[in-house]
């Protein structure tokens, strides 16, 4: 019962070690063996674990179904590898698709004008001619974070400019294409980078190939030392999903180490 207990120093020690708490302190304040105890007051259950049944040979369209069931302990369950180096993604190896959305939508709002509240504008590439500005949300100091991400970004030699100039969006409340899910754009919180050095697994692989259950191939053109910067500052990315979508970035600090 460790994770209930809130003054014992050891126990203290263990509960704060949680992803969620270390990710999110502003907003969660325990966590159990079933139950997240936000600080708001409200409980959210971390339910059963769908881990055994996410298997290689899934189709995308089961895949799909089961991301469209995904509970909040699936979310925190994935192993997300920020390598440094970049692979080939293992089949339906999608560490972060993976989203309860609730947990989010109690975080960054739930609707899109209660989103639009916590959006601040972040300088992206700024000091450089390309610099231009995006909005973030300020929540869980994912705009913060991005600004960091781009001051280091930019530091970075030209040759790595045209990946990054002119980026294609940060906010938009919109659901994933051909899905009921909400995108993570829709919190303020991702960022697709240069439309025209981007690959989406969608682009490869025809849903004929998908029916005869083909392995999608994997194609990337994004540089790994823009991968690694996003990865510092808690950012995960699109690239290491075997459905991947190159140019998509979101803050997940539960998946990937802040510093
Ligand atoms: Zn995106």
């Amino acid at each position: 019962m460790c994770c209930y207990c809130i003054t014992h120093s050891y126990c203290q020690s263990i509960r704060d070690y949680h992803p969620l708490i270390r990710a999110y302190p502003a907003h969660i304040l325990r966590v159990s063996d079933d139950t997240v105890y936000w600080k708001n007051g409200a409980t959210m259950p971390l339910g059963t674990s769908h881990k055994a049944t996410l298997t290689p040979t899934l189709t995308t369209a089961e895949l799909e179904e089961w991301l469209n069931n995904a509970t909040l302990r699936d979310q925190i369950e994935q192993p997300y590898a920020a390598l440094d180096t970049i692979l080939p993604p293992k089949p339906n190896d999608d560490a972060g698709r993976c989203r309860f959305e609730p947990f989010f939508e109690m975080m960054y709002g739930t609707s899109e004008e209660t989103v639009r509240t916590n959006l601040v504008p972040v300088q992206w590439l700024r000091g450089t001619p390309d610099s231009t500005r995006l909005l973030f949300s300020r929540v869980n100091g994912a705009a913060d974070a991005l600004q960091r991400v781009s001051d280091a970004l930019a530091r970075l030699g030209a040759e790595y400019r045209p990946f990054l100039a002119k980026p294609a969006g940060t906010f938009k409340w919109r659901t994933i294409a051909r899905t009921n899910r909400r995108s993570t754009h829709s919190y303020g919180i991702a960022i697709d980078i240069h439309l025209a050095a981007t690959d989406y697994w969608q682009w490869n692989h025809s849903p004929e190939a998908a029916l005869r259950r083909e392995a999608i191939p994997f194609k990337n053109r994004i540089p790994l030392a823009i991968v690694r910067i996003f990865e510092k500052h808690g950012f995960i990315w699109g690239g290491r999903w075997y459905h991947y979508d190159t140019m998509h970035f979101e803050f997940r600090p539960e998946l990937v180490g802040s510093e």
